[in-house]
């Protein structure tokens, strides 16, 4: 199975309206898409998302950040796929702080070189390791939600009350 990375195009991406140049330059990668996703993120999914940052100084503004309290705007969560897809699509991001990232990446293009709210507006969020991949992708995604079985699934039985059209 090819490897397979979560992309999140912070709530900054979508406030400066630059989603779509951030996903054209993912593109270049020539990696698969095999999900797409625009989420209104909760407390709960922020803190899920963020646990290993638990604990630091930052960790209540990264919670804040990602839900969207300092640019009111939501995040689009994108699921690539391909060989060595977790190290293409960090070196496209380049480095977390953006003044420090490689010239030419996501993060130097159109990240905020000064920190303002008290963590980095450095525009996406990447997968850092498989494990990391696999646990962030089944978070933030229902397997039926991508194009693809990347990971193994089972049956489950459910009966929910959910919102429909009228
Ligand atoms: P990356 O997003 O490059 O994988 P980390 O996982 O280390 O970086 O950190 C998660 C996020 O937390 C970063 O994208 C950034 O927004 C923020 N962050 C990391 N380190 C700091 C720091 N020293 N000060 C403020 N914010 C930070
Ligand atoms: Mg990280």
């Amino acid at each position: 199975m090819p490897q397979k990375t979560l992309v999140l195009l912070k709530p900054e991406a979508l406030k400066w309206g630059i989603a779509g140049d951030v996903i054209k330059e993912l593109s270049k990668t020539k990696l698969r898409l095999v999900g797409v996703k625009l989420v209104k993120v909760s407390e709960e999914l922020a803190k899920k998302h963020y646990k290993a940052h638990e604990g630091k100084p930052f960790f209540e503004i990264l919670v804040r950040h990602i839900t969207g309290h300092f640019h009111k705007e939501n995040v689009l969560a994108l699921v690539y796929a391909g060989e060595n897809s977790i190290k293409i699509v960090r070196d496209k991001a380049g480095a977390t702080d953006p003044s420090k990232a490689e010239q030419n990446t996501i993060r130097a293009k159109f990240g905020k070189p000064k920190m303002e709210i008290g963590v980095f507006e450095n525009v996406v969020h990447t997968s850092a390791t498989p494990e990391e991949a696999e646990a962030e992708i089944k978070l933030w995604f229902r397997s039926e939600e991508l194009t693809e079985k990347v990971f193994e699934t089972k049956k489950i039985s459910v009966c929910v009350e959910r919102e429909a059209w009228k």
